[in-house]
C-alpha cells in the first residue's frame, strides 16, 4: 500500500500542486477530482474508522504510508486522511445527534471541517485566556460570539469547531468548552485570507451572536482543553510524519542536483562542503524519524505521549527547515525559483515552527515534565 500511495502522490498529486496552491474553484475542482480517483483506487481515508466509512488502519499501520501521503502537503487532503482528526473528535465526543449527523459524511468527503482556537489577542501557546464567549439560552442553545484567525481551510468548510469560554473568567483552564458551529448559520463570517509567507489556506473567521444547537456542544460543559490536549497529541504526530516526507523529497532532489550539476572541478557533489550538506541533512532525517515512530507507538498504545510529541514536533519542524534550507542552497537560485517545489517546502518547515504550539512551548514542557522525574 506504501508503494502504491507513493506512485499516487507523485504521479497525480504533485503535478497540481501549482492549481491546488492557488486555492479558488479550479482549486476544489481539482481536488473532487483526485478524491474520485483514490476512491476508485482503494487508499481513500486509510485511517479512518471502518464502521464510518475509513479503511481502519490502525496509528501504527497509517505512519508506514503517512510520509509519503505527506509528501505533497496536499496529499493528507487529496486521500481524505486529513479528515481523522475532526471525524475521531465528533465520533468520541459528539452528542447523539452529532455522531449520527457528522461523522459518516465528513469520511465520505461530502463536508469539509475545520478547527478554530488561534485569536489575535491571546497567546496561542494560552488557551486560557480565550476572549470567545458561548452563553447559554433558555431553550438550552449557545449563543457564540468572537473572532479567531489563522483558521486553516475556513473558507471552504461547511462546520467550524470553536473553542470558547462558557463559565469563568480568563485564566481559568476550566470553563472552556468546544461547540460544533455549521458555517452557514447566521452571523459567522470570513472575514480575510491571512497568507502565510505568500500562500493562502488561512482565515480570520467573525462569530456574531452565532446561534449554536444544545447538542453540538462538544463533550462535557469545560471540557475543551482536555479534548484539545488529546486531538493536538494525534495531529503533531501526523504532521511530523507528513513533514519527514517532504524533507524526504526536499533530500531527494538535492542529491540529484549536486550529482547532476558540474563545473570545470567536476559535479557539484564532489565538493566536500556541498557533502556537508548532504551529510548534516540525511543525520537530521535518520535521527528525527525514530523519534516520530516512538510517539506513534505511545499514542498507539493509548500512553501519556506528551514527552514523546514534544521531542517528535521540535526534531521535525527543525528538520524540515534545515533539509529544505539546505536544498535550496545547493540549487543556489534555482532553488528560490519556481520551477522546484522547495520554496514551498521551507514555507511549512518555517510554519512548522510555530504552528500547533510554537516551539519554546514544547521544549519547557517535555523539560518541565522530566525534571519532575527527578524531583525527590
Ligand atoms: C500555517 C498555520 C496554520 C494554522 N492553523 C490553525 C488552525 O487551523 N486553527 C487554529 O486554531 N490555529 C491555527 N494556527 C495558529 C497556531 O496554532 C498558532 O500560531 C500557534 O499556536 C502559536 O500561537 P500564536 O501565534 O498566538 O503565538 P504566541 O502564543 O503569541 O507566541 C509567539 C511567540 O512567543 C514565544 N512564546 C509563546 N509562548 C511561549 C512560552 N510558553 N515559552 C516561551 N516562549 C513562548 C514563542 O517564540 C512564540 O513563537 C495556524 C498557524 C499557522 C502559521
Amino acid at each position: 500500500m506504501r508503494g502504491q500511495v507513493d506512485r499516487f502522490i507523485r504521479e497525480r498529486v504533485m503535478p497540481c500542486e501549482e492549481v491546488l496552491d492557488a486555492g479558488g474553484p479550479a482549486s476544489a475542482a481539482t481536488m473532487r477530482d483526485l478524491h474520485d480517483q483514490a476512491r476508485k483506487e482503494g487508499i481513500w481515508a486509510l485511517p479512518l474508522p471502518a464502521e464510518l466509512g475509513g479503511r481502519g488502519l490502525s496509528l501504527t499501520e497509517y505512519a508506514q504510508v503517512a510520509e509519503v501521503e505527506g509528501a505533497s502537503d496536499h496529499g493528507p487532503a487529496a486521500l481524505g486522511s486529513a479528515l481523522l482528526l475532526d471525524v475521531l473528535m465528533l465520533h468520541r465526543h459528539g452528542s447523539a445527534r452529532v455522531g449520527e449527523e457528522y461523522p459518516k459524511r465528513l469520511t465520505a468527503g461530502e463536508l469539509r471541517a475545520c478547527y478554530a482556537m488561534t485569536e489575535q489577542d491571546v497567546l496561542g501557546t494560552d488557551p486560557s485566556m480565550t476572549r470567545t464567549r458561548a452563553v447559554q439560552e433558555a431553550d438550552g442553545s449557545w449563543r457564540v460570539s468572537g473572532r479567531k484567525w489563522f483558521i486553516s481551510g475556513a473558507a471552504g468548510a461547511d462546520l467550524v469547531t470553536v473553542l470558547a469560554r462558557t463559565d469563568g473568567a480568563p485564566a481559568d483552564r476550566g470553563g472552556l468548552s468546544l461547540l460544533l458551529i455549521p458555517a452557514d448559520s447566521p452571523g459567522f463570517r470570513v472575514v480575510r485570507e491571512l497568507p502565510v509567507l505568500g500562500t493562502g489556506g488561512q482565515w480570520e473567521i467573525e462569530l456574531n451572536g452565532v446561534r449554536v444547537p444544545g447538542d453540538h456542544l462538544i463533550g462535557e460543559r469545560g471540557s475543551a482543553l482536555t479534548i484539545a490536549g488529546e486531538r493536538l497529541q494525534l495531529g503533531r504526530t501526523l504532521r511530523c510524519l507528513r513533514w519527514i516526507g517532504q524533507a524526504q523529497r526536499a533530500f531527494d532532489l538535492m542529491c540529484e542536483r549536486v550529482n547532476a550539476r558540474a563545473g570545470s572541478r567536476g559535479p557539484l557533489g564532489g565538493h566536500q562542503l556541498v557533502q556537508q550538506h548532504v551529510f548534516e541533512s540525511l543525520l537530521a532525517l535518520r535521527t528525527t524519524r525514530p523519534l516520530v515512530h516512538e510517539a506513534v507507538t505511545q499514542i498507539d498504545a493509548g500512553l501519556d505521549a506528551h514527552v514523546e510529541v514534544g521531542l517528535a514536533k521540535v526534531a521535525a519542524a527543525r528538520m524540515l527547515q534545515r533539509v529544505t534550507d539546505a536544498a535550496i542552497q545547493v540549487h543556489g537560485a534555482a532553488g528560490l525559483g519556481p520551477d522546484t517545489p522547495l520554496p514551498a517546502l521551507f514555507r511549512t518547515g518555517r510554519a512548522a515552527r510555530i504552528l500547533d504550539g510554537p516551539d519554546e512551548l514544547h521544549i519547557t514542557s517535555v523539560a518541565r515534565r522530566v525534571l519532575r522525574g527527578y524531583d525527590t
